[in-house]
Order: C-alpha cells, then sequence, then structure tokens
C-alpha cells in the first residue's frame, strides 16, 4: 500500500508550485465595500453581492424576524414537511418577478443545477454546453449520463454543427452571464437555435438577475425574451439577492416534473424559512431601488475609463464583473497578493476554474462602492501592473 499522507502532500506541493494553491481568508464582519480580512480592514472588490443587499437593515431585520416565526431549521426535506409558509410565498414571488408560472426553490444554486438538468436530461438525449458554463452546470450535465457536447464559447456555428449531427432530444445549457468572464450568452440567437432544432433551453443566469436588465430581471429581461423563448430559468439568491439558495422557474409542467424527479430538490432539507424571508425583503429592494442598478452601471463605465488611459488588459464585459487578464497562475496570484497587501480584496481566478493561460483578477462592483474606492483601487492597480 502507498503511504497516502506523503502521496497527498506530494501532490499539494505540485498544485502549490503551479500558482493553483486555495487556501480561505477569514471575514470578520458583515459583506459590504469594507471588510474585515484576516484582522485588517480591506476594500473588498471580489463579492459577488453586487446591489449590497447581503447586510441591508431591511433584509437583516425580516431574517430576524422569521426566525422568531419559525425557528431555525426547517426539520425536513420540501417533500416531507419542511415546506413552509415563507418558502412557499416566496416561489410565488419569485414566478411574478420572473414572469413565469411556477417557480422552485432549491438549497443552492449548484444543485438546483444538478438537479434540474438531470431530470431533463439522461441516457437516450443529449446536453450541450457552452464550453465556459460554471462547474455547477457541467457537472450536472455529465452526472446526468446524456450524451455529453462542449461548443466554443458563445459559437453558435460550433453549436449548430453539434446540433445538426445529433439526432437525440437535447438540452442547450447556458451561463446567462458568464461568471468570470462577465460577457452575456448570445441568447437570442440560442432561443432561435432551440427552436430550429426542437431542443429545450436552461439558462443559469446567477450573475445576471437583479443586475442586468432594465428592471433587473436578468439577461431574459435585457434581450426581451419571452417565457416560451427561454423555459428553463435557473436563478440564485446568494449574489444580487444578497442572501442564500436557489431556484428553477418555469411552465407548471416544468416545476411539477421538478418536484418528482429532481433528486438535488427531493433528498435535502429545505433552506431555513428564515433565509426565505430574507429574501422576500431583498426581492422587494431589487424591484424597488432601481438607483442600486444606475450606480453599478457608473462604477462600471468609471473603472472601464480608469483601465483604459492605464492601458490594462480588461476582458471584454459591460457588468460589475471586470476580469483583467494576468495570464499565467502563478503572476495572477502574484498580483492578487500584491493587491491585497496595498489593502484590496480582489480574487485570482487561475485554472482549473478558467482555461489554463488565462488567469485573471475578476474585480467585481457593488452598488455599495464608492467612485474614490474605485480610484483607490486603479491607483493600486496600475502600480501592481507596472
Ligand atoms: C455561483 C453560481 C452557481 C452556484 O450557486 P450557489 O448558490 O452558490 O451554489 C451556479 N451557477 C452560476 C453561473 C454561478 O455563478
Amino acid at each position: 500500500m502507498t503511504d497516502d499522507v506523503s502521496a497527498l502532500a506530494e501532490n499539494l506541493a505540485k498544485i502549490q508550485q503551479q500558482g493553483r494553491y486555495r487556501s480561505r481568508k477569514i471575514i470578520a464582519s458583515p459583506q459590504g465595500a469594507e471588510v474585515i480580512c484576516d484582522g485588517r480592514q480591506v476594500i473588498n472588490f471580489c463579492s459577488n453581492d453586487y446591489l449590497g443587499l447581503a447586510n441591508h437593515p431591511a433584509v437583516v431585520k425580516a431574517f430576524r424576524q422569521a426566525a422568531d416565526d419559525y425557528g431555525v431549521g426547517s426539520g425536513s426535506a420540501h417533500l416531507i414537511c419542511g415546506h413552509s409558509a415563507a418558502h412557499h410565498a416566496l416561489e410565488e414571488e419569485l414566478a411574478e418577478f420572473t414572469g413565469r408560472e411556477r417557480a422552485l426553490l432549491f438549497s443552492t444554486g449548484y444543485m438546483a443545477n444538478m438537479g434540474v438538468i438531470s431530470a431533463l436530461a439522461g441516457r437516450g438525449t443529449a446536453v450541450f454546453e457552452d464550453r465556459l458554463n460554471h462547474a455547477s452546470l457541467l457537472d450536472g450535465g455529465l452526472l446526468s449520463g446524456a450524451h455529453f457536447n462542449r461548443y466554443a464559447h458563445a459559437d453558435m456555428d460550433s453549436l449548430e454543427r453539434s446540433l445538426r449531427a445529433s439526432h437525440l432530444p437535447a438540452l442547450i445549457v447556458t451561463d446567462g452571464v458568464f461568471s468570470m468572464d462577465g460577457d452575456l450568452a448570445p441568447l437570442p440567437a440560442l432561443s432561435k437555435l432551440a427552436e430550429r432544432y426542437n431542443t429545450r433551453l436552461l439558462v443559469d443566469d446567477a450573475h445576471g438577475l437583479g443586475v442586468v436588465g432594465p428592471n433587473g430581471g436578468g439577461i431574459v429581461d435585457y434581450y426581451g425574451l419571452s417565457p416560451q423563448q427561454v423555459p428553463v430559468l435557473v436563478g440564485t439568491l446568494g449574489k444580487a439577492f444578497g442572501t442564500f439558495g436557489a431556484f428553477a422557474a418555469g411552465s407548471e409542467a416544468l416545476i411539477e416534473t421538478l418536484i418528482q424527479k429532481a433528486r438535488t430538490y427531493i433528498y435535502t432539507t429545505a433552506l431555513p424559512s428564515a433565509i426565505a424571508e430574507a429574501t422576500r425583503a431583498s426581492l422587494k429592494l431589487v424591484l424597488a431601488e432601481s438607483w442600486r442598478r444606475d450606480k453599478l452601471t457608473t462604477l462600471v463605465e468609471y473603472f472601464q475609463r480608469g483601465a483604459g488611459q492605464l492601458d490594462l488588459p480588461l476582458m471584454p464585459s459591460n457588468t460589475p464583473i471586470q476580469p483583467i487578464l494576468a495570464g499565467t497562475d502563478q503572476r495572477a496570484q502574484m498580483l492578487s497578493r500584491h493587491l491585497l497587501e496595498a489593502g484590496f480584496l480582489v480574487g485570482a481566478i487561475r485554472s482549473p476554474t478558467v482555461p489554463e493561460g488565462s488567469a485573471r483578477l475578476r474585480v467585481t462592483f457593488s452598488a455599495e462602492h464608492e467612485t474614490e474606492q474605485v480610484d483607490r483601487l486603479l491607483e493600486a492597480l496600475a502600480l501592481v501592473f507596472s
């Protein structure tokens, strides 16, 4: 038998050498434009709390109140005795928000994607995924047992070639806003292909809902597409909504199918009701406070102008996800470390999360940021990139 401990240690040393070692930083404050990270106050440019709702007083208050009303644990899965009035009301509100007949809560976005894809695809069917899809979508496709195809990023010719060659019932799967790139999926073209080849289309708009589109309705809202054109929509609640959990939205038949078949829905404890009530409060803010989206637009444009003057290698994105290309994993790691020393928390996104050689700093903005903080970030970026 091999010495397992030394084999593991050897592997870890290799990951370290590649600049791919992952470690946690300890945060001792709520999320916000500034956080206490490993004991120091730093400006936070890596959170997905785009609208600044994770620590909003109305959201926190709803959470507290619901903990008084419901306690903490939900007791069981939704199908046993864990489906509360709070969950149900949130589902109805999410259905209305997305303009669909029904919505179904999942405990996380990862689980939603695994469950939805496995319920809609399997042996004897095919799944087509954008190469840069989120890991949970790729894993969902692989685990479903369907014939698994990846197309080049946003490349509709590549997708159409594979669709034409396949004769299986199919499901096309895409991020709405690509999580590590910030660009939008070519959704109108995707929905046309889905119609032409008679396939289902699933969009995971984890980074678009609440942020993109005139009413914060996400990529579907941005492109003005109907529920028929995008029949399966997945959203997450831990990002712009500032809370936790996820949902799928679509037709009555889709949701009933998921309740019968999505294993990550059936075999897991329902998320706490207090989370659902907090999310209901944050949904109200998403709808009512469009200034948060306007502020994000202003901040992103301000950053793009400044980064342009510095000739920083920004990637093509107009969302609050503004990646700066670094190249190697080691370089991304070093840049992120230097920024942290200067008081800025910016994530280094490396392989295998993104393709080798395209490691990047993933700068994200929140409606809680001020332009003065963006100025300071730009100054620090000028230094570390020089
Ligand atoms: C974050 C993310 C998920 C996972 O959602 P969680 O609720 O954090 O599990 C799924 N899809 C995409 C595109 C994401 O960015």
